[in-house]
Parts: structure tokens; C-alpha cells; sequence
């Protein structure tokens, strides 16, 4: 008697549950990108740092220009440059300009910048067209963030606009969690290295390229090391080097019946990895446990690239998310309008390969491809999962249905 599968949200809690955000690195602002952080980030000084030109134009005493007009412009001695950058310590005396380019410190006894625009653009003198009130075109110094103010918040899942604000506050590392570090290794002694010539029998490697770049658009550092034999000796000891950079090994191939089934045959003897038969299509087989001295998270996903990107997408992905410190570790899902009929099997979950387009707001959903997942062509095709309820056998056209949009754009 074969044992009753084990549903996709029973293995999905097991993993949930042994997976944690990483601790705590300071890290610059470039591998800071796109991870959480854990600190909360004060301006240490006021932003902007000094009140500065918000164009390039003159910087005056309003009151000395409040007569100007088109017809009637105020003629004023120019006695000096400021650019940005600039440190010349310039005075505006009453009656007197300084011309001042955008961003350039506001020299003291100026309380406005006309714009350029509104004069000749003189270099010794600058007859001036307009009045205007004191303050303006002038950034002023804290405007955006006043001095100690927390300018982000620990949770902040750092992408490049806070990026930005973080270098604009002066800050060059800051404390996040960082990348897990993923070891990617597809199992099959048919396959090949892309670009290698073919023998009988043999197929390139799809798996490892597929799931490291899926990896890595995760958030995570995926390090691709390819293809292992099925070899129980070479998996163990591939394995047990690959341990020590890894925060998560993913595993494909070898976790069925077969009988060269080798990561199910090496990692049910570790004892920490169970191997379970999943109520879903695709992706029915599945490793997962924690292996090596620090109880890494070990996922042995089925050889079939669709597989692999499914049970990916369903376990893998959600994994990384939480080690990231994201709280949104789902991909986001919607109801679309079904354009074809559909079946699915009795008792398990189906994820289909699907194009959503969405149109005002009302997304539809059309299959792409069969069912069969060998078919990583129909996959490449499609941009979202169509999931369907255990218990649903046959979908109606028109119908609704859940849909986990992917990272592409839904045309
Ligand atoms: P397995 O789970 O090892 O029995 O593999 C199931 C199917 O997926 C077989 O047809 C394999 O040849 C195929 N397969 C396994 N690994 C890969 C891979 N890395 N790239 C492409 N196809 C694979
Ligand atoms: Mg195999």
C-alpha cells in the first residue's frame, strides 16, 4: 500500500519552520542592495547638509530687487561666483549680487536666488526683471530630513532609492541581513555542460542555470556548481565540500524510484533529510531536511526542469525569502479569467504554465503549453503558475482561478 501523499502547505510549515532571516553583517551599500536592513539609520547631520541655489541664477537680498519688473529691471553689481562646491566665502552686501550656480552654499546676507532666466545673465553687472520674496528658490538646510531625524527604519528591504538616501546621509555600510549563499547542483549522469557536444543519451545541464538564476532573482547568492554524477560516492562528496559556503544547498534529480535514484540514496542514510511523495503536479518528489555540522537547509528538488522550477517556486523561493528578513515571501497572486478548459488531477495541487494579461485590472489567463514537465519550452513561454485546487478536476473556460504571477511582464 503506497502511503498518502503529504500536502503542499504540510511541506511547505516543515520547511517554513526550519528556516530563519540570517543574522546581522555590515555590509557596503552595494551589497547592501536589496537586503533587509537591521538598524534603524539617523541623519547624522541635516539633509540637505546647508542651505543651497535651487537654480542657477543670482543670489540677492530681495529687498534690494523688489522694484524690478519686465519693463523695469534693477541693475546690481555681480562680485562673484559661487559654484557648487564652492568654499569662497562671498559676503552679499545691500545693493550687491553674487552669481550662484544649483546646489552651491547660499552666501551669508542673501535670502533669494533670482533664476537666470529672469535677468540678462550679466557677468559684471545683472539687471534683474523680477522681484521676489526672500527664501526663494533656496533649498534650505534639514528640509528633507533635520539632523538625528530616522531617516529608515530596521525591516527596510533596501532597494535603490533608500540605497541613495543612505549614501546622502553619509552612511558607506550599513547592518542588514545578508544574501543566503545558495549551492545549486543538478544530479544525472546524462547530462552535460551547456556548449558540449552531445552522445546518445545525453542532455545539457538545464536545471543548475535555471535554478540559480532563479536563486539569484530571489535575492540570493547562487554559486552554480553544475553537475554531479549518479555516483553515491561523488554526491556525498560534493556535498560535503560545498557545505562550508552554503547557506541552502538545492539539489535535482535522483529523488524518485528509479534506481540510480542517488540523493535520495545518499541523504536518507544522513537520517535528517525526509523524502516525501507531495500532493502536487509537478513535483511530487521531494527531499528536504538539514544536513552537515550546521544544520543547513537541504532541498532535493525532482530532475524534470519544470519540476525543479515549480517546487522552486512553491519551496525553495519562500525559503530564501524568510533568510532574507522579506516578510512578503509569496509571490503575489491574483483571480484571473480562465480562456481555455482545463483538467487537473484528483487529489493534488496543480501548478500549469500560464500568460496573464491584465487589462484595466481584470487579469486573464491563458495555458501555455502542455502538461508535461519535460516541456521547459512551454515554460520559458509563460509568465505566471496557474494553481488548482486539490479538489478540482476540470476548469471551465471564463471561470476564475488562482494565478502566482512571475517576474515578467504581464502583456
Ligand atoms: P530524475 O528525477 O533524476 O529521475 O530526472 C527526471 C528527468 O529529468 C529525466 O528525464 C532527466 O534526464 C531530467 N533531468 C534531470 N536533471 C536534469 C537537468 N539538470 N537538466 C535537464 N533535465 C534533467
Ligand atoms: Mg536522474
Amino acid at each position: 500500500m503506497t502511503e498518502p501523499l503529504k500536502s503542499v502547505d504540510a511541506q511547505l510549515a516543515d520547511v517554513m519552520a526550519v528556516v530563519s532571516p540570517l543574522g546581522g553583517l555590515e555590509l557596503t551599500l552595494s551589497d547592501a542592495h536589496g537586503c533587509v536592513l537591521i538598524e534603524d539609520v539617523h541623519a547624522s547631520f541635516p539633509l540637505p547638509p546647508f542651505d543651497n541655489s535651487a537654480m542657477d541664477g543670482y543670489a540677492v537680498r530681495a529687498d534690494d530687487i523688489r522694484a524690478a519688473a519686465a519693463g523695469a529691471p534693477v541693475v546690481l553689481p555681480v562680485v562673484g561666483d559661487v559654484a557648487a562646491g564652492s568654499t569662497t566665502p562671498y559676503t552679499v552686501q545691500p545693493g550687491l549680487c553674487v552669481r550662484i550656480m544649483t546646489g552651491a552654499p547660499l552666501p551669508p546676507g542673501a535670502d533669494a536666488v533670482i533664476p537666470v532666466e529672469d535677468t540678462d545673465g550679466g557677468i559684471a553687472q545683472v539687471a534683474i526683471r523680477r522681484a521676489v520674496p526672500p527664501g526663494h528658490c533656496i533649498r534650505r538646510a534639514g528640509e528633507d530630513a533635520t539632523q538625528g531625524t530616522a531617516v529608515l527604519a530596521g525591516g527596510t528591504h533596501l532597494g535603490a532609492a533608500q540605497i541613495g538616501l543612505l549614501a546622502a546621509v553619509g552612511r558607506d555600510r550599513v547592518v542588514v541581513r545578508p544574501r543566503p549563499r545558495v549551492v545549486v547542483l543538478s544530479t544525472g549522469s546524462e547530462l552535460v555542460e551547456p556548449g558540449q557536444p552531445l552522445n546518445r543519451g545525453q542532455i545539457p545541464d538545464a536545471n543548475s542555470a535555471l535554478l540559480t538564476a532563479a536563486a539569484a532573482e530571489s535575492g540570493a547568492i547562487a554559486f552554480r556548481v553544475g553537475i554531479v554524477p549518479d555516483e553515491p560516492g561523488i554526491l556525498a562528496d560534493t556535498l560535503e565540500d560545498q557545505l562550508i559556503r552554503a547557506d541552502v544547498i538545492v539539489t535535482t534529480g535522483g529523488v524518485s524510484v528509479g534506481a540510480y535514484d542517488v540523493v535520495k540514496e545518499v541523504l536518507s542514510r544522513v537520517g535528517t533529510v525526509s523524502f516525501d511523495r507531495i500532493a502536487m503536479q509537478p513535483g511530487m518528489p521531494q527531499g528536504f531536511g538539514v544536513i552537515g555540522p550546521d544544520n543547513t537547509p537541504f532541498f532535493g528538488l525532482p530532475g524534470n526542469p519544470v519540476s525543479s522550477f515549480v517546487s522552486f517556486e512553491v519551496f525553495v523561493r519562500p525559503a530564501l525569502r524568510r533568510m532574507l528578513g522579506i516578510e512578503q515571501v509569496a509571490r503575489p497572486m491574483v483571480r484571473a479569467r480562465i480562456s481555455e478548459a482545463l483538467r487537473s488531477p484528483s487529489g493534488k495541487r496543480s501548478y500549469l504554465r500560464g500568460w496573464v494579461s491584465v487589462e484595466e485590472g481584470v487579469y486573464t489567463v491563458r495555458p501555455v503549453g502542455g502538461t508535461g514537465s519535460h516541456l521547459i519550452a512551454s515554460l520559458a513561454a509563460s509568465n505566471a503558475l496557474i494553481v488548482i485546487p486539490e479538489d478540482t478536476t476540470a476548469v471551465e473556460p471564463g471561470s476564475a482561478v488562482r494565478v502566482m504571477l512571475l517576474e515578467r511582464r504581464h502583456q
